[in-house]
């Protein structure tokens, strides 16, 4: 390979614009031990999180159709979205903080894309299909000699993916929901069924053929590392100091180069099919395998191992120890911040939310000679599990539901009532009059509700 060649093109497209086919070696050692154990344990979690409840209600459920998300058993209307919006930063900037400092090992260990293509998708096809230089030999055959195999994984495959489907349908459906829909009769549901099987080939096509291209190309996040890695964070990386000059190991020759022999594992182990040792890359979902791959090596030929290990560009320079810099520090005290303030909001969250308003097109209506009275609407956001009822009150005044409807509020639901409330002539002395409704649930806090009260000009 000619030495910058590598910088003009992604690894696996050649220069015909063709795609290169990864065929990464079957990684092992301890790394992919832990990574193993810490991705079955995500992948249980990603599977079992629609069942789990907490007091009856889904411990993580984004409910479109209704307008609603719960978390940890909460849930949050459409009026507390300003409060999952500060999570939703506060989740990016610690995103970020931990790109800056520990690089892509949320790709290689925590994103659904890896998890599932290296321990489910890949898996299957070392079992169908034999390992992945048995793959490269069988994939030169004609197909008439292959076919059984890559349609058993391709059904399979498909399968799968429609199970993965149904799992992210449910954390918008609910298991429940989904279940019901599930055994009624499929005519029912068609356009239910055709999203569901849109999804489910998007996930075949994605793990049966674009693989690492998701990585590399479509997802924006890898596309963002360029701005937020810097030479302090922690990578996977070669350490160049010790590996250079490359020397082919030979047990009859003394070494004159580096420690690095040269052998390709770290490359031919790779699923993104690119060579760590060109120094930090876009690509580089940080999965550890060529540690793993080179460690082994290095043990096998007797030098130390680590040659490619997790640390910055500038501790291979320097030979130092790992420090945060000014970013880092300043990112997270960003995300300190953040996290307190999401705290305090959902700590003084309400979980009963009243609107008093005047209705539309009413102005004041004089009852008699010492009465005057507004109508309003209003609306009472019952959050929470329980039937609630409760009292309304104004000092001087009097305040009751237009059409005698009991004052309750229903479990999860906005009540709706229409109320008047009259005052004493005396007490409206302007044309608008700044008022304090008390509205007492039971066993809850009781709230002051302001309302503007219309009198005669
Ligand atoms: S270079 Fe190493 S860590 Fe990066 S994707 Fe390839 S094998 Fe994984
Ligand atoms: S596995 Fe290690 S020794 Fe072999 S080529 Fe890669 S860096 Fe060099």
């Amino acid at each position: 390979m000619e030495p910058e060649s590598f910088r003009d093109r992604i690894s696996t497209v050649d220069k015909d614009d063709n795609r290169k086919w990864v065929y990464a070696l079957k990684p092992s050692g301890y790394f992919y031990k832990l990574r193993s154990v810490v991705a079955y344990f995500l992948i249980a979690m990603i599977f079992l999180i629609p069942f789990i409840e907490i007091k009856g209600k889904p411990f993580f459920q984004v409910n479109v159709l209704d307008a609603r998300i719960y978390l940890f058993g909460k849930v949050f209307w459409p009026q507390d979205f300003y409060i999952l919006a500060f999570l939703f930063v506060s989740s990016i900037i610690g995103l970020v903080v931990f790109t800056v400092i520990y690089g892509r090992l949320f790709c290689g260990w925590v994103c659904p894309q890896t998890l599932f293509l290296e321990f489910i998708y890949r898996p299957i096809e070392w079992l169908i299909e034999g390992s992945p230089q048995k793959q490269k030999i069988q994939d030169k055959l004609p197909l008439s000699k292959t076919w059984t195999k890559k349609l058993a994984k391709h059904i399979l495959y498909f399968l799968i993916s429609l199970l993965i489907a149904h799992v992210f349908l449910s954390y918008i459906l609910g298991v429940k929901q989904l279940m019901k829909l599930i055994k009624e009769p499929i005519t029912e549901h068609k356009l239910l069924i055709l999203g569901l099987l849109v999804f489910s080939f998007m996930f075949y096509i994605v793990f049966a053929y674009l693989r690492e291209l998701v990585c590399t190309t479509f997802c924006p996040y890898g596309r963002l590392q360029s701005v937020m890695l810097d030479k302090d964070t922690m990578q996977v990386s070669y350490d160049h100091v010790r590996g250079e000059e490359r020397q082919r190991f030979s047990k009859n020759h003394e070494r004159t180069g580096g420690d690095c022999i040269d052998c390709h594992k770290c490359v031919e182990v790779c699923p993104i099919g690119i060579d760590i040792r060109h120094g930090a890359q876009l690509e580089c979902t940080g999965c550890t395998a060529c540690i793993d791959a080179c460690d082994e090596i290095m043990v096998k030929v007797g030098f130390p191992t680590k040659l490619i290990s997790y640390r910055s560009t500038n501790q291979i320079e320097t030979r130092q120890g790992f420090s945060l810099n000014t970013r880092a520090k300043a990112y997270t005290m960003l995300l300190v911040v953040l996290i307190t303030i999401f705290g305090i909001l959902l700590a003084t969250r309400k979980s009963i939310d009243p609107y008093l308003n005047k209705v539309r097109g009413q102005t004041y209506i004089k009852k008699n000679d010492k009465i005057i009275g507004n109508l309003y609407h209003l609306q009472i956001i019952n959050k929470n599990t329980d039937t609630i009822p409760f009292k309304l009150h104004i000092d001087h005044g009097n305040i009751y539901e237009a059409s005698a409807k009991p004052l309750i509020l229903y479990p999860e639901k906005s009540n709706e009532f229409t109320i008047w409330l009259d005052m004493p002539e005396n007490e409206v002395q302007h044309r608008i009059t700044k008022l304090l409704v008390t509205l007492s649930p039971e066993g809850y806090d009781a709230q002051q509700i302001k309302v503007k009260f219309l009198g005669p000009f």
